[in-house]
Order: structure tokens, then C-alpha cells, then sequence
């Protein structure tokens, strides 16, 4: 299917990394025709927070499972891979095996940009960490004429500070371990219907909403600040790689 080439890759832990992560950027693509596919290590299955009302923990996989497809339909990604190493074990399962899973991913999408977690692992969650090495390691591995350029998600300074202060909204522990990045390369900043369009996907998550993802909401400014941002960094880039606009160059 010559038309599902392309695009974009994001290789991604668990799910709802992809909407709260990086929904803007795959929105930008998906609604100007570019396709978007995502690969997702895990079910989520250590993420229980007692959601739904009347769900048992061992129920979890399944609707993740199923909390991910409804976002993917609303971020219109072309397609998911879901796989199950453990969630918490991403580090501890064989590396050798999911970089070599990547990488044949990648041989058979050929999209332009991947995109994934960087050293930090976002607020250093060791899944995300090692999913991110992974994916460095498969990019790296990729013949020069057919790699791909790659980008990590990033957090800088604004972003840092809307985690504090949403987190402090509900009163959450003293917020994640965040490494702010002084100078980012890619920027994408959501007007505000995309920022409700991401919003979309994120609620796709149920059983993930912490409360201060809902308090945000009688808060315009600070769901502008930590959904309306988006940084990346370019770890490798070639031609056509992203924009400002956020978009591969050949569609911008
Ligand atoms: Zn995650």
C-alpha cells in the first residue's frame, strides 16, 4: 500500500504517551494528509488507577488496548502496533529484540521523520527511557539513504513550569523530575481548536486522567501552555525534516 508510506513514526511506550506526548504534532500531519503511524511498546497494564468505577486492575490491558484505538481513530493515525513487553519492564526485556523490531518497522513504513523519547525519558519513566534508546539505536541502524530523520520529545522551560503548576492545582506531590532543555529545535504551537482536537485524543484515555488533567480545563491559559506546546529535539535530520509548522518540509 504505497500511500501508507511516508510520513511520520512515533515509537512510543504506553498508551496515551502519543496524545499527551505528541498529538499535536501527529495532528498537524494527519489533517494535511501525511500519515502517521505509531508504534507502542506496551498495554499499560501497571498504569491502574482505580478507572473506570467498577473495572478490576486485571482489566487494564484490555481497555487500554481499546482507549488506544479510539484515540488513534481521533488523532487519524494509519495505523497502531501494539506490543506487550511488560509496562515497568521495557528496560529489563531484550533490547536487541525490540530495536530489531523497530527497525523492521521502519524498513516497511519508510517514513521521513520518527519520533521518540530522548535520554530524559520525558520525566525519566524507565520505559520511556529505554523505548528512546531503542529507537535511536534502530534509526542509527538504518542504511544512509533510507533513514530517516529523528526527533525526541522534549520539555522546555514553559513546559516545566505548566507541570508544576497543573500538578499543584490538585495538590499532586511535588511534581515529575523534569529536565527542562534550554534551546529546542522544533516548537509546534497548537491554535485552539487543535489544542480541543488533542484534548479529544487525551480523553480517549479514561482509566489515565489524573485530576489535575481535569482541573486544567477552567484554566484556558495553562491548557494552552502544556497542551498548546509542543518541543522537539532534532537528533539527526535530513531533508525534508520538520518545520515551525510543525509539518514535514515537503508539506509545509
Ligand atoms: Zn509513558
Amino acid at each position: 500500500m504505497e500511500e501508507h508510506k511516508g510520513g511520520l513514526l512515533l515509537v512510543m511506550a504506553h498508551p496515551d504517551d502519543e496524545s499527551m506526548g505528541a498529538g499535536g504534532l501527529v495532528l498537524r500531519h494527519t489533517r494535511n494528509g501525511v500519515v502517521a503511524h505509531l508504534i507502542c511498546a506496551t498495554y499499560g497494564e501497571a498504569g491502574w488507577m482505580g478507572n473506570p468505577p467498577g473495572a478490576k486492575a486485571e482489566d487494564l490491558p484490555e481497555i487500554r488496548a481499546r482507549e488506544l484505538e479510539e484515540a488513534a481513530a481521533a488523532l487519524a493515525l494509519s495505523g497502531v502496533e501494539l506490543w506487550d513487553y511488560p509496562d515497568g519492564g521495557v528496560a529489563r526485556s531484550d533490547q536487541q529484540e525490540i530495536t530489531q523490531r523497530i527497525w523492521e518497522h521502519i524498513g516497511k513504513l519508510r517514513p521521513r521523520v520518527v519520533v521518540g523519547w530522548g535520554p530524559d525519558g520525558g520525566y525519566g519513566h524507565p520505559d520511556h527511557v529505554a523505548m528512546g534508546a531503542c529507537t535511536d539505536a534502530a534509526v542509527a541502524a538504518m542504511t544512509e539513504g533510507d533513514r530517516p530523520a529523528l526527533y525526541h520529545l522534549a520539555v522546555d522551560k514553559p513546559l516545566a513550569e505548566f507541570y508544576q503548576e497543573a500538578m499543584r492545582l490538585t495538590g499532586s506531590a511535588d511534581g515529575l523530575p523534569l529536565q527542562p532543555q534550554d534551546k529546542v529545535d522544533v516548537l509546534i504551537e497548537l491554535d485552539a481548536d487543535e489544542v480541543m482536537m488533542k484534548l479529544r485524543a487525551i480523553d480517549c484515555h479514561r482509566s489515565q486522567l489524573e485530576g489535575w488533567r481535569i482541573a486544567i480545563r477552567d484554566h484556558p491559559h495553562l491548557m494552552q501552555q502544556g497542551y498548546g506546546r509542543e518541543p522537539y529535539i532534532a537528533v539527526s535530520t535530513r531533508t525534508p525534516g520538520l518545520t515551525d509548522k510543525g509539518l514535514l518540509g515537503e508539506f509545509a
